[in-house]
């Protein structure tokens, strides 16, 4: 199989699985992980359809994005404050956000090149000491503080689940699911209404685990493996 094969592939079956949840395919956008890949790898998922790319390191980033400048880069991986100023420029919205010094930083530096940076805040849902991310029962005041923030786009939310247990993932979603809802409807209760419509995304879903984040309302699967994995 080819990555181009392998992209259709994944982006059919990703249709098939709206359809029995129930969901517009439109709703759940693929993105390809091309973390693993140069940009020779990119090149074949992008003449299959892809336009959705994630990468978690700042030099790959600044290095593929400007080849496919019409796709956009999402950055997923772990954030570090002096990369902030390589990440801001090149990424369509940042994953992997769970730190308030770091969303201050991004937000100077939205401000500084002119843009508004789209952030997702990442939520470790099952606690697990590995994950990175904010506890679910701080997503209320961490999300108030970004907001606070005119130059970011608080745009939903992102998590990881635990591997090897796909029902303990599907919790998990479903829970991170349940977080944004909540959030949504008190944005509007506060009559934030902007803020609300912003705040619809979900994150979660990787190769293992995509079907159970996708029954549960992901708006944003990042798939790798199964894409870019011979
Ligand atoms: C690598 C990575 C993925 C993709 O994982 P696969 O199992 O290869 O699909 C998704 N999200 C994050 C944050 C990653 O680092």
């Amino acid at each position: 199989m080819t990555i181009y094969d392998n992209y259709i592939g994944v982006r059919d079956e990703l249709a098939r699985a709206c359809a029995s949840a129930e969901r517009n395919p439109r709703d759940v956008r693929l993105l390809a992980v091309s973390k693993t890949v140069g940009p020779e790898g990119v090149r074949e998922a992008y003449d299959a359809g892809a336009r959705d790319f994630g990468e978690n390191r700042p030099d790959q980033l600044m290095e593929k994005q400007p080849l496919f400048p019409d796709a956009r880069w999402h950055f997923i991986g772990n954030i570090q404050s002096r990369r902030i100023k390589d990440i801001v420029p090149h990424a369509y919205m940042i994953h992997s956000l769970y730190q308030m010094r770091h969303a201050v930083k991004i937000a100077d530096e939205a401000a500084r090149v002119g843009k508004r940076q789209r952030v997702l805040v990442e939520v470790n849902v099952s606690g697990e000491e590995s994950k990175s991310g904010i506890a679910s029962d701080e997503v209320d005041g961490f999300v108030d503080e970004c907001l606070g923030l005119a130059s970011l786009e608080v745009c939903g939310l992102m998590t990881m689940a635990p591997q090897g247990d796909l029902p303990e993932a599907r919790r998990c979603f479903a829970a991170l699911r349940e977080i944004r809802d909540a959030t949504r409807s008190r944005l509007l209760a506060q009559g934030d209404e902007e803020a609300a419509n912003s705040f619809v995304e979900l994150s979660m879903g990787m190769t293992d685990d995509w079907r159970e984040a996708v029954a549960e309302g992901s708006t944003i699967a990042r798939i790798g493996r199964a894409i870019f994995q011979a």
